[in-house]
């Protein structure tokens, strides 16, 4: 590994020359079944050629003009996530913990535009994960991201994930809004109850707070609904997406109702790559694919046809899976062996998986999978399984 790179990510050692739907090429020739996808991020798998020829069309046209000009293709994304969310008007950045760092910003100047400008901080959930900015770690409330970082950024609680009566508790004149994810990704594949998000939605009326999801993991498609939370009722008043929403290139986003948007007005935010027109060609060519009739529709059958043979697994090897949890393709195994030996035994039979907190394993294959790619992986985790029953 070069020694010019900051050591921030531990060690590397697999690299790739390429990459075509589900699969990954190593430079050492071998190919591997990606059920890791960036960490959710190429949502339509590798080189998916409506993508390609999309930025290849937008490569040759326009790169970058800056936010001072309209941006034609920022236009139509907007109106297009608006049309198929709770949302009314999106801003653009380039990432997740911009989306979430803006999002922070709106909530704060919507409370001081209310006439509470005492109303500044943000209820978070243990587990939770926003970015890595100064404000996210805090409001992740980790030890693990924010050792060494003191002093903790200000604004912030946090309270037991699904727990109504301690969330109620720590309301107070001072709180602006809730703000979690509807299935936590990096705290190990932990889904929010669904009516425990739709009680959130009467905590926030009741109060006048703003309910924030962070749908940066779960959203776009991946539990097989465009938004994880349109599987119950609640809408929130922010939403924040990156991640999958550029199928590989770096965008994020923010959406919000009007009635909140309106406390960005000129000059209260703003960014100089977001939502340029190379993203914005990315980010409408994965629209087009996820809202095709019958898109989604897979994801729901593929994704239950994952979990049914990984529930089954897990009642053949309970020395190694203790629990399968999860929607849609964003599944978790709650592991009884440590889930990097599972990994790395998975990654020695050709395929790919992300560990997440709660020594979980997360599988969050491209939503472009069909019957083969979930019965091979359905045979190698098999496989791996076994091995490491023996092995034990
Ligand atoms: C990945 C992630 C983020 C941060 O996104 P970055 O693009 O890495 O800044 C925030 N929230 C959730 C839920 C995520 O999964």
């Amino acid at each position: 590994m070069s020694n010019a790179l900051m050591s921030n990510y531990g060690e590397r050692t697999l690299a790739f020359e390429r990459g075509e739907g589900a699969y990954l090429y190593s430079t050492d020739g071998r190919r591997f079944l990606d059920f890791a996808s960036g960490i959710a991020v190429t949502a339509l798998g590798h080189c998916h050629p409506h993508l390609v020829a999309a930025l290849q069309a937008q490569t040759e046209t326009l790169w970058h003009t800056s936010n001072l000009f309209r941006i034609p293709g920022q236009e139509r994304l907007a109106e297009r996530l608006a049309a198929n969310s709770f949302a009314d008007r999106v801003f653009f950045c380039n990432s997740g913990v911009e989306a979430f760092e803006g999002a922070v910003k709106l909530a704060r100047k919507y409370q001081d535009d209310r006439g509470q400008p005492g109303r500044w901080r943000i209820i978070t959930c243990e587990g939770a994960f926003h970015g890595r900015s100064l404000a996210a770690i805090a409001a992740s409330g980790n030890e693990k991201y924010l050792k060494g970082f003191s002093p903790v950024a200000p604004g912030f609680s946090t309270v037991a994930f699904n727990n109504l009566n301690e969330l109620r508790a720590a309301v107070t004149d001072e709180t602006a809004a809730i703000m979690i994810e509807p299935i936590q990704g990096e705290g190990g594949i932990n889904p929010a109850q669904l009516d425990y998000l739709e009680r959130l939605r009467e905590v926030c009326d009741e109060f006048g707070l703003l309910l924030i999801f962070d749908e940066i993991q779960c959203g776009i498609g991946r539990t097989g609904k465009l938004f994880a939370h349109e599987w119950c009722s609640a809408r929130p008043d922010i939403m924040l997406l990156a991640k999958g929403l550029g199928g590989g290139f770096p965008v994020g986003a923010i959406l919000a109702t009007e009635a909140v948007s309106n406390s960005f007005t000129p000059g209260s935010h703003g960014t100089t790559f977001g939502g340029n027109p190379l993203a914005m060609a990315v980010g409408n060519a994965v629209l087009d694919v996820l809202l095709a009739d019958g898109f989604l529709d897979q994801v729901v059958a593929n994704g239950k046809a994952l979990k049914d043979g990984l529930a089954a697994m897990a009642q053949r090897h309970p020395a190694v899976i203790a629990e399968v949890r999860g929607a849609g393709l964003m599944l978790g195994l709650k592991l009884v062996v440590p889930n990097l030996d599972f990994i790395a035994r998975l990654r020695g039979d050709g395929m790919l998986a992300v560990p997440a907190s709660d020594n979980v394993v997360r599988l969050l294959p491209p939503l472009i999978i069909g019957e083969a790619e979930v019965q091979e992986a359905l045979d190698k985790l098999e496989r791996c399984c076994v091995g490491l029953a023996e092995a034990a």
